[in-house]
């Protein structure tokens, strides 16, 4: 950054100092007293290239960005430069001194527009990259985690388990009769009470890496990294009640939406797979579906 800066600069004092030291030091004259310029085809050439460019900006840029505006007003500032300097042939005026100002103005002036348009890129960019990977996680119904993110968690939070030796639990929550809550209600209704079950599950946990993904169907999980079965088994309690809470009407049994749920944890056998554990909570999900609903089973592999 220094050597950017200060070559630069240091160049730019050379230059003046020799400027003052050979007599060319910038004088102002009128315009009846200065001096002639010889380059009146350099700036033919200049005035051309402009308004070439400015036509290729306007005709396809057609002013719609910011960026388009300020290169047109940089040519245009340019084209004002090197037609004075061409017309009137005069150094040193004032107007020659207004027309350098504004050209070493106007690119300076892009500069920053040019940055100012990459930075609002980068941001909106950045903010399409967040909402893109919230969506992915997210289950489009009821807006708790996926199972793609479920997946990848899970096995995450089973590997750094499995490392440091801490248990994992995991909590298999299924909604009982459901297929009888759409036949009554319909799927849209179905759709609703999902969506209020999902809610008041992610309610329960409350640990930062605690998270409640939809497994599938009428079917989530709750993942408790570093909890042992009996937290578990309160926190799936907690959940059972919390979706009874609810109050929501089922046709069969007459009554409320009851969900049954089964706990596992990986604490003394350490399994050799996530796939194993949750196998273990999908077999006491069916003992607690079996022992007739709306109850909690735990059981902790290898005990
Ligand atoms: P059990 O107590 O044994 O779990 O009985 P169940 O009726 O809940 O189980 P079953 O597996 O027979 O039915 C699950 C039902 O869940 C069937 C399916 O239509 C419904 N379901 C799954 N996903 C959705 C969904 O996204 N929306 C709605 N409305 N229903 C769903
Ligand atoms: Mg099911
Ligand atoms: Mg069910």
């Amino acid at each position: 950054m220094w050597a950017l800066i200060g070559v630069p600069g240091a160049l730019a004092a050379a230059l003046g100092i020799l400027a003052i030291h050979s007599n060319l030091s910038a004088p102002f004259h009128t315009a009846s007293e200065s001096n002639t310029l010889s380059g009146g085809l350099t700036g033919l050439v200049i005035c051309s290239f402009d308004v070439l460019a400015t036509a290729v900006v306007l005709f396809k840029g057609r002013l719609r960005t910011v960026l388009d505006l300020w290169v047109t007003i940089a040519l245009l500032a340019s084209f004002a430069d090197a037609s004075l300097n061409f017309l009137s042939m005069a150094q040193f005026t004032l107007g020659w001194y207004v027309a350098r100002v504004f050209s070493m103005l106007a690119p300076g002036v892009l500069v920053c527009v040019l940055v100012w348009e990459v930075t609002v890129l980068y941001r909106e960019l950045s903010e399409a990259h967040a909402s893109l990977l919230h969506t992915s996680t997210r289950d489009a119904l009821t807006r708790i985690y996926n199972r793609s993110y479920f997946n990848d968690q899970f096995r995450r939070e089973f590997d750094r388990a499995t490392r440091s030796g801490q248990p994992l639990s995991i909590v298999m929550v299924d909604v009982d009769n459901f297929k009888d809550y759409n036949d009554a209600f319909g799927h849209l209704r179905g759709d609703a009470c999902l969506s209020a079950i999902a809610k008041a599950l992610a309610g329960t946990v409350r640990r930062s890496s605690d998270f409640v993904a939809r497994y599938g169907g009428e079917e989530f999980a709750l993942v408790l990294p570093n909890t042992g079965p009996d937290e578990a088994s309160v926190i799936a309690e907690q959940a059972r009640l919390a979706v009874m809470d609810l109050g929501l009407i089922a046709p069969i049994p007459a009554g409320r939406v009851t969900v049954s749920a089964s706990c596992a944890t990986n604490q003394h056998t350490m399994l050799s797979t996530p796939n194993a554990l949750v196998q273990a909570a999908d077999a006491a999900l069916y003992d607690a579906k079996r022992a007739g609903r709306n109850r909690v089973q735990s059981v902790t592999p290898g005990q």
